[in-house]
């Protein structure tokens, strides 16, 4: 049977069904409906945060956060990334500073963030890449030093705590995607967590086209509002999350079985006060001292019908829609994990057989190119 990298989670049909029937009597399909309400209440809760601004995805989250803050100039980011990130910045007008990553956790590093900071420097935008938390602290006291806005592209962190505090509550904002293929999903959607009522009242109206009221438009918004089906499917996809990272755990555990002690493949390190979300597995192939490249293990799980992602590969840097405006040879680190990482597959729904299987192929690779 066909393995994709990932495979969305869902209730069962009819779990779904009965929840959306209501629906069919109120007629109230959108526009903060009352499970928009629910939803984004439960999540508050769930994320341990203060506030949940829910969007219509992630990304339109974070460019409304970008948006709402006001921000001008250049925002300290990364390339290691999916395109959202970059794009966001870029088309609010504001100038993306490419900062290198940590060879550990394939985050911000944070150590290289005050040599890239200028007079026109205006915000850090860090991502929890892969679920693995950035350095949060060291990143709160440059921002402070410098007087600068954080937020953080938390698409991957979906419950992922740090020293028993919600992953959202760090920054000024964090953005959570709930896209189909994320560790929680409302089939399309995203929101903004952030203790700063400021900032939710500018978000409340910028995704609703900037209305203030009936008679009042005073914000040059759009529309990224979430409608009642993407809630309710986020309601009831909620009340088995928990559930659902639980197998995701044990899918990890069997990965590290199989692969920790493969030399020439780097695994995720288990990161210290971290509460984790299993969210992706990629592994880092060294060719020189696996034997192989990555793109042989790629094409003889493809043989078996088994498809894994090169997340990330290409650097944003280095994306076509950016040719030129950027050197990726600036962050070394990045550009040489783009150029070597796969994601392997990675759902609740993978059996440990399935992941030996896997294993057993990406071990039969080794030695290949000698
Ligand atoms: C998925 C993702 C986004 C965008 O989220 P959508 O809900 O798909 O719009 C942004 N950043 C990262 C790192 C992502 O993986």
């Amino acid at each position: 049977m066909r393995i994709n990298v990932t495979r969305s989670s869902m209730p069962s049909f009819e779990e779904y069904t009965e929840a959306i029937k209501p629906l069919w009597e109120s007629a109230w399909l959108t526009n903060m409906g009352v499970n928009h309400e629910k939803l984004a209440e439960r999540l508050s809760e769930y994320l341990k945060v203060d506030n949940v601004s829910l969007f219509v995805n992630g990304h339109m989250a974070l460019e409304m956060t970008l948006q709402a803050m006001g921000l001008s100039g250049e925002v300290i980011t990364t390339p290691f990334t999916f395109a959202s990130t970059t794009h966001a910045i870029v088309r609010n007008g504001l100038e993306p500073v490419f900062c290198d990553i940590d060879k550990n956790t394939y985050t911000i590093d944070a150590s290289k963030i005050e040599d890239l900071i200028t007079e026109k420097t205006c915000a850090i935008l860090p991502v929890h890449v892969y679920g693995c938390v950035c350095d949060v602290e060291e990143i709160d006291r440059i921002a402070k030093a410098h007087g600068l806005k954080v937020i953080y592209d938390s698409a991957h962190a979906f419950g992922v705590e740090y020293k028993g505090r919600g992953i959202g509550t760090f920054g000024d904002a964090s953005m959570f995607s709930f896209h189909a293929t994320k560790v929680y999903n409302t089939i399309e959607g995203g929101a903004v967590t952030t203790a700063d009522a400021k900032l939710m009242d500018m978000l409340r109206k910028l995704k609703d086209f900037g209305i203030k009221d009936e008679e009042v438009i005073d914000g040059i918004g759009a529309n990224a509002k979430m409608n009642e089906f993407c809630a309710v499917m986020g309601l009831c996809n909620l009340l088995h999350v928990d559930e659902e990272i639980e197998k995701r755990r044990k899918v990890v555990d069997r990965y590290r079985q199989n692969l920790s002690d493969e030399e020439g493949l780097t695994i995720l390190p288990v990161q210290k006060d971290v509460k984790p979300n299993y969210a992706y597995f990629p592994v880092v192939v060294e060719e020189k001292i696996f034997g192989a490249e990555r793109q042989t293990i790629i094409d003889r799980l493809k043989e078996d019908d088994i498809y894994v992602r090169k997340y990330f590969y290409p650097l944003t840097s280095d994306m076509d829609c950016y040719q030129g405006r950027f050197d990726s040879s600036m962050t070394p680190v990045a550009k040489y994990t783009a150029e070597r990482v796969i994601t392997l597959p990675m759902s609740a729904s993978l059996t440990e057989n399935d992941v030996d299987r896997i294993c057993g192929i990406i071990r039969s690779c080794r030695g290949a190119a000698n």
